[in-house]
């Protein structure tokens, strides 16, 4: 019989196809159901406009038969068929015809990259075949044909019998080798596992004959063989299904046997997009974190299908880094079966998909926040850090939409509060936010610093997460308000009571101040009466951008920027230890250089950060003692 020959980019594709040594050889499964898919879609729709052809739902189905002892895989459909000439052009000439142009020779070595750019379709099955044979009969077709190929030179085509209308697609598995095992393939379980996995959600039934053992009649230790047709795939998917069908132990189901995680999802968000963009998806808002989520071995994306078929596991580009939390699957008519990562990052579908979903996932947020504080809470708990990281990530560019998320400790209401609800309710005279930072509210409580801004009657966040600062120096402003550290130089109010006599005190104190700083050498930047000091004697404050939490942050960081806050020793001038020190400078500089170290280094403590020699600084205590 005559050989044909390939088309000579099918040709080198298939070669490549042939020998590949791509690792997920089993997705040919994947694309060889999807045609048979698309084939019965074309007979469904050409009984939709012709009244001779009924589309009896249940003469129309894919079958997938292996044989051991033959070493065959067929895979049959009830489509449309393919006249001769369909198959000479669908399969002798690949449809994506000038799809190698886009790479160059020597990056195509293995067909991975193929597969990874454009997909391949119906040449895949030679990833696991020696010899492909296609029989296939047209509809209103008389006759049938056998298409048949053993590799890249060349096929052949002959009439053959084929009763029923449809396809046959009979692949002869390659022995095993070496490294590779292909008798898999072979096994009912193994390619039961291979449907389930990406053609779960096809709109016709995949069909397999199934054996299992029984119990033979009448006895009860003997058993039989028998083997039934089992329907593997689940045809309808719940995204197609209508919400009002669904309940919520519906959507934990999924969520459980997609392994999204083994909690119970905290919300699940059910999008039926027909705007723009057609797409549906069902998306989770995980109620724990899961244990890598916080490394760099956590991968975020949602699975992504295209009508039905899954295309990819995780589509990173459909969630931006600050919903990674969010698990779940978008299924679009719109995106090609055999659309790659590369080409994805791409494709416009995909942008209008992903900016759509960013802002369903922020508004459903937002209403769990209004509408279901304790559980927004609880999500805030394990996902508040990654919305503060977002805030901070790309120059602050994505605030806007987060903003409204984040969530801090208020000294006032003793629970986590917006931004929102702590400017809403800002005295008139109040003007900034303020914060203070530290390893915990607990800690916070107690921090000297904060006792003006609390005297005042002012709110203050506690910010005890290493991020929180950071985010806010991003933020800048919320509602024109700009954020203030309880710690820092100016705070913005005005101590009333020594309004006027403040010059008169700095100057008062200015040489007993210096001689001090002198002490310190290094260590602070002045050392000045406090005005934010009510009961303690003593604390630092800091003077410009850098706070001392954010030092201690930086700091802890693998390449040590050597970041230093300016540090500003502040003494509380209405405090008894104050008149010690003034009689010290007076009497004796000894007595004031021991106080200057003592204070010092009460100051640090109170900060949590580590003072320089302790043996020094008990030592010193004890000198008072005695
Ligand atoms: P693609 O599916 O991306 O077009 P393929 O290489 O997988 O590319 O298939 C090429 C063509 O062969 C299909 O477009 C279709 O027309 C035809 N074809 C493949 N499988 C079948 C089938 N089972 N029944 C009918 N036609 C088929």
């Amino acid at each position: 019989m005559e050989k044909k020959q390939f088309q000579a980019e099918s040709k080198r594709l298939l070669e490549m196809m042939i020998n590949s040594i791509y690792t997920q050889k089993e997705i040919f499964l994947r694309e060889l159901i999807s045609n048979a898919s698309d084939a019965i879609d074309k007979i469904y729709y050409k009984a939709l406009t012709d009244d001779k052809l009924v589309f009896d739902k249940d003469s129309y189905y894919i079958k997938v038969i292996p044989d051991k002892d033959s070493r065959t895989l067929t895979i049959l459909d009830t489509g449309i068929g393919m006249t001769k000439e369909e198959l000479e052009t669908n399969l002798g000439i690949i449809a994506k015809s000038g799809s190698l142009a886009f790479k160059k020779e020597n990056e195509l070595k293995d067909g991975h990259d193929i597969i990874g750019q454009f997909g391949v379709g119906f040449y895949s099955a030679f990833m696991v075949a020696d010899v492909v044979t296609v029989i296939s009969k047209a509809l209103g077709s008389d006759s049938a044909y056998k298409w048949e190929s053993a590799g890249a030179d060349g096929y052949t085509i002959e009439p053959c019998d084929k009763e029923t209308v449809g396809t046959e697609i009979v692949l002869k598995i390659k022995a095993n080798t070496e490294d590779e095992s292909y008798d898999e393939f072979l096994d009912v379980y193994r390619l039961k596992g291979i449907i389930k996995k990406y053609s779960d959600f096809i709109r016709y039934p995949i069909k397999m004959d199934v054996t299992s053992k029984r119990l033979k009649e009448g006895s009860d230790n003997e058993f039989e063989d028998y083997t039934e047709e089992q329907r593997i795939n689940s045809m309808v998917p719940i995204w197609r299904k209508n919400k009002s069908e669904l309940t919520d132990e519906d959507y934990e189901k999924f969520y459980a046997e997609k392994h999204y995680g083994f909690d119970k999802p905290l919300k699940h968000i059910h999008i039926s997009a027909d705007g723009a963009v057609v797409y549906q998806a069902i998306l989770f808002i995980p109620e724990n974190i899961p244990f890598d989520y916080y490394t760099k071995e956590y991968e975020k994306g949602l699975e992504l299908y295209s009508n039905g078929v899954l295309i990819m596991n995780k589509c990173s580009d459909l969630l931006p880094d600050y919903f990674s939390f969010v698990k779940g699957m978008v299924d679009s008519e719109s995106l090609s079966l055999n659309i790659s990562r590369e080409m994805l990052q791409h494709d416009r579908q995909l942008k209008l998909i992903a900016k759509n979903i960013e802002s369903k996932i922020k508004s459903q947020l937002l209403s769990l926040l209004k509408d279901e504080r304790e559980k927004y809470e609880q999500f805030y708990k394990s996902f508040g850090r990654q919305l503060k990281f977002g805030v901070y990530s790309d120059y602050g560019s994505h605030k806007e939409v987060l903003q409204d998320l984040i969530l801090f400790y208020s000294s006032k209401e003793k629970k986590l509060v917006t931004l929102e609800e702590y400017v809403s309710r800002m005295p008139e005279d109040q003007k900034y936010i303020y914060y203070a930072s530290g390893p915990s509210n607990e800690r916070i409580e107690k921090l000297p610093q904060t006792e003006l801004v609390a005297d005042k009657g002012y709110e203050i966040l506690y910010f005890t997460d290493d991020i929180d600062e950071f985010a806010v120096k991003m933020l800048m402003k919320y509602k024109d308000k700009e954020f203030k550290s309880v710690s820092s130089g100016d705070l913005g109010i005005e101590a009333e009571d020594n309004k006027d006599n403040d010059d008169a005190d700095k100057n008062d104190h200015k040489e007993l101040f210096d001689y001090m700083k002198g002490q310190l050498e290094g260590k602070v930047a002045s050392v000045k009466a406090s005005k934010r000091l009510k009961s303690h004697p003593v604390c630092l404050s800091t003077e410009g951008d850098v706070t001392i939490e954010m030092e201690k942050i930086l700091n802890a960081m693998p390449n040590n920027p050597n970041v230093k806050a300016e540090k500003v020793l502040e003494i509380n001038i209405n405090h008894e230890v104050f008149q010690s020190l003034k009689t010290a400078y007076e009497q004796d500089k000894e007595k004031l250089n021991l106080y200057t170290a003592l204070l010092y280094n009460q100051a640090l403590l109170i900060e949590g950060l580590p003072i320089q020699d302790p043996v020094e600084f008990t030592n010193d205590i004890c000198k008072i003692m005695v």
